[in-house]
């Protein structure tokens, strides 16, 4: 019998490519997503018969019950909006579908006996003090402000899987991911690499916040999907969280004219101010998904960036 995988917040960015994945390694995918953040555009060429839609919320109890979710053998918890853009938007909904979704997620896995994937992120560490970040650092969150909504509701859910792994023995591995991207990113997505690679497209200004030096560490989308789907495989990694993400670290003002240079662009760079609270600097230690998972991107940001160009000029023609 076919694997049968259920996948929230399938209509994401990472969520419909990761369907698209499975459904070609031959799995039935279940997908739930109620469209807050998710577009329907992107599960178009996912309506085939081993692909079944549920326009939901992760929280719905009714999932607990439904028919199509007997004989589940894996769940990926991906729903939550993730760009700041879009979880300062919606902040109570952002804190429900990490912290009542996942218990939601984590009971359902308890009854079906399945292995679950939590997705949690670098926001966990907050403004970090540690550089680069393991796992085992504890962070730096401030519970008051515009990002809290999201670090501290990622950081519950965490504290959900925690319970159900000790108290049930859930299989439950959690992943915190760092910046991920490719051209499935919306341009209206507000996250930095759709941001540039748009206006870098159109001519328009380049829009650094702050002045550019703040950090991150940005992961193919390719890389990232192989990571998890190894952690889901791996049942050496029941009961670990994991860092999922490039090591390889770059100022946002090196982002910005590598952008610029890729797409042979006349944009103009501008400095804005910076958000609040906005990480000063980002870069996971992999060494525990290189020992449990066998795992480590392979794409480089030249490489990926060059692909996510290509690709959004399509789109904008
Ligand atoms: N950023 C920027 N210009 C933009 C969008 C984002 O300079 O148009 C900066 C942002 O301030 C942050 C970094 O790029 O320092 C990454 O931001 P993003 O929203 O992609 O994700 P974050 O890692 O902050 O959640």
């Amino acid at each position: 019998m076919e694997k049968k995988v259920l996948i929230t917040g399938v209509a994401g960015f990472l969520g419909s490519q990761l369907a698209k994945d499975l459904l070609e390694a031959g799995c039935v995918v279940v997908g739930v997503d109620n469209l807050s953040s998710g577009k329907i555009t992107n599960l178009k060429g996912l309506s085939e018969d081993r692909f079944i839609f549920k326009e939901m919320d992760a929280c719905s109890r009714k999932l607990l019950t439904d028919a199509d979710l007997h004989n589940l053998a894996e769940i990926y918890h991906l729903a939550s909006a993730a760009s700041p853009k879009y979880y300062q938007a919606s902040p109570f909904e952002t804190i429900n579908v990490n912290t009542v979704g996942t218990k939601n997620m984590l009971e359902l896995a308890k009854r079906r006996q399945a292995k679950i994937v939590y997705t949690s992120t670098s926001e966990a560490y907050g403004d970090p003090e540690m550089h680069p970040q393991p796992e085992s650092y504890r962070g730096n969150v401030n519970t008051w402000g515009p990002r809290a909504c999201y670090d501290e509701a990622k950081r519950l859910g965490e504290v959900l899987c925690y319970l159900y792994y000790t108290q049930y023995q859930t299989k439950v591995k959690v992943a915190r991911i760092f910046n991920t991207y490719s051209a499935g990113l919306a341009n209206d997505d507000g996250r930095v690499i759709s941001n540039f690679v748009t206006q870098a497209l159109k001519d328009e200004d380049i829009t650094v916040y702050g002045d550019g030096t703040q950090t991150r560490s940005f992961c193919y989308v390719t890389d990232t999907l192989n990571g998890l789907k190894l952690l889901m495989e791996k049942d050496e990694a029941n009961g670990e969280i994991i860092n999922i993400g490039n090591p390889i670290e770059y100022p946002i003002i090196e982002l910005a004219n590598l952008v610029k240079t890729l797409a042979n662009s006349e944009s103009n760079i501008t400095f804005h101010p910076l958000p609040e609270d906005d990480p000063k600097v980002r870069r996971p230690v992999i060494d525990k998904a290189k020992e449990l998972l066998g795992w480590e991107p392979v794409i480089t940001l030249d490489s990926g960036l060059a692909e996510t160009i290509e690709e959004y000029r399509k789109k904008l023609l």
